[in-house]
């Protein structure tokens, strides 16, 4: 049967071709007909090539509608699609590169030769260059092929992606994912969060404003495959600003972003009632979006953000509900704090230790089963063994507990749990309460190791703009509300904590940075 994903997508594109479909923030237009002939004519390239079955193309490049094109294309040409974060130096994409050995490489014009250099050395063959304003060897090269194509027949099976994920714990690995894992979580969700291709804000249904990198699961699968199989229209803003987020939002329905973007808008006063009154859906998710974002959110706009869970070794697991959910006794209310259900077609269960089930309300490690789990990662055979059950569930790394209603809560990461003097210690817990103390903006409780105890808590506290903490005052607050063995032994109030370009705290990098403390 015919299963490539692009199919799947271009099947869903509106009966009228001559449509709006992408829409950018610079005011450029792209019809649907737009993205079928471009991306068939750089599939005819890619095909000209007569690149190995099973070809990786590797993209490193500022976001654009034709970097979105691109990994259509490869997608239509059979091919595998590696996208990589643009943050990255010469390092990484050595490991990267050396890593993937993709059979044609992308990159910025400007980055062309030291790439160039990285890649021919890799063995790669080809290396284009494209531009975010419509240059480069990529585009001028696809302008001399034919503008129709035969997407190629793929399995359900068969490698669409590899998706390097972001490294908040260590190096990153390749997650290879096909069209059958990303076509399932599309459809998914096109269901799940009520995605209508009528009767939206102009008319023709939803509009979704695209203002995430497309180098990550959330941009590159969630946001474009969700318009994509709903055939809606785009508004593509190849950076985020906060203030243009908020104007786009007269004429578009649906926003998806990292929680740091809600809160970069939230300090924007045209952020109102009247702003988001076209608005449908705000989603959340890549990293826990905090209870103080989630009610301002509300209070401010009157919409309550739904967050979702998910990653890039299994696409989306869990989400809040849009609507009210038979599965789950017809309840439909988004509770901040938590991720919400599995979603339809997912198996999650908490398992403990001992790698037996937990009851209700119990903490342990959060696995998954489901046709959106990856085929295993990129040449780590082992690591891949590893991280997947003898029953066939994907153990995620992620902690967390479902409650008596089916809601899930995530409570960080088994590699951040502490365990201090045989107790264990969940970081997103003793945060909580740090984080609704006057004046605190927002904290990071990490583990390191100690002599007595074998691994203490120690406390990151960043302050709201004019509000002075006292470290010792924040400990002594925590004293009077919990167990002994879970107040941090020292407290730091710094500027910010250390990021990744996703928004995602590294607690190895303050790991690293307090590690000598009791030792
Ligand atoms: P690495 O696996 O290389 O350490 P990473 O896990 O951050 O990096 P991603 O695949 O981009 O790489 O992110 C997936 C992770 O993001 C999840 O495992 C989870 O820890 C976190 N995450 C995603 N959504 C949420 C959410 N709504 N709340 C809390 N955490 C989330
Ligand atoms: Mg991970």
């Amino acid at each position: 049967t015919h299963n490539n994903l692009f199919s799947a997508l271009r099947a869903a594109f509106p009966a009228d071709l001559t449509a709006v479909a992408v829409e950018t923030d610079e005011g450029l237009r792209y019809s649907w007909h737009d993205l079928d002939r471009a991306t068939a004519m750089m599939a005819n390239l890619l095909q000209s090539l007569d690149l190995p079955e099973g070809s990786r193309v590797a993209v490193q490049v500022e976001k654009s509608v034709e970097a979105m094109m691109l990994y259509l294309a490869t997608l239509r040409a059979g091919y595998v699609f590696l996208p990589l974060n643009t943050a990255y130096q010469s390092a990484e994409i050595e490991y990267f590169i050396g890593n993937a050995e993709p059979a044609v490489v992308v990159c910025s014009p400007a980055n062309f030769g030291w790439v160039s250099k990285i890649a021919f050395k890799a063995g790669t063959q080809h290396v284009f260059t494209l531009g975010d304003d419509r240059t480069g060897s990529l585009l001028e090269r696809s302008a001399h092929h034919s503008d129709q194509h035969t997407p190629l027949p793929r399995q359900a099976d068969d490698l669409a992606a590899i998706l390097y994920t972001s490294g908040t714990t260590g190096r990153s690995k390749g997650a290879m994912l096909t069209h059958g894992n990303m076509l399932s979580n599309a459809l998914t969700l096109k269901d799940y969060w009520g995605w209508t291709s009528t009767g939206g804000a102009d008319g023709r249904g939803d509009v979704l404003i695209h203002a995430l990198p497309i180098f990550h699961v959330h941009g590159l699968f969630v946001a474009i495959h969700g318009a994509l199989i709903n055939g809606s229209k785009m508004i593509w803003m190849a950076k985020f600003d906060p203030k243009r987020a908020i104007a786009h939002m007269a004429k578009a329905t649906v926003f998806m972003g990292v929680p740091t973007l809600y809160v970069r808008m939230l300090t924007e006063p045209s952020l109102n009632k009247e702003a988001v009154k076209h608005m449908r859906l705000f989603i959340a998710g890549s990293a826990p979006l905090l209870i103080e974002t989630f009610t301002e959110w509300q209070e401010r706009t009157g919409h309550t953000i739904l967050e979702r869970y998910g990653m890039s070794e299994t696409a989306m697991l869990t989400s809040n509900p849009y609507a009210a959910d038979a599965r789950y006794a017809g309840q439909s209310e988004r509770r901040g704090g938590t991720v919400g259900f599995p979603l339809p077609g997912v198996s999650l269960r908490v398992r403990g230790d001992d790698g037996h089930d937990l009851p209700v309300g119990e903490i342990g490690g959060i696995q998954v089963k489901g046709p959106n789990v990856f085929k295993g990662y990129w040449r780590m055979p082992e690591k891949t063994a590893e991280e997947f059950t003898a029953d066939g569930f994907f153990k995620t790394g992620d902690v967390g507990q479902v409650d008596e209603r089916g809601y899930v809560t995530i409570v960080g990461r088994s590699k951040d749990l502490i365990i201090s003097g045989g107790y264990n210690v969940y970081p997103a817990e003793i945060e909580g309460y740090i984080n609704e103390m006057p004046g605190v903006a927002e904290s990071a409780v990490i583990g390191v190791p100690h002599s007595d105890f074998g691994e203490v808590g120690v406390a990151v506290v960043i302050a709201k703009p004019g509000a002075n903490l006292k470290p010792e005052a924040i400990v002594a607050d925590l004293k009077a509300k919990l167990a002994n063995f879970k107040i941090p032994k020292r407290c730091f109030v710094l500027a910010e904590l250390p990021r990744n370009t996703m928004g995602k705290v590294q607690k190895n990098l303050l790991r690293d940075q307090y590690k000598g403390l009791f030792v």
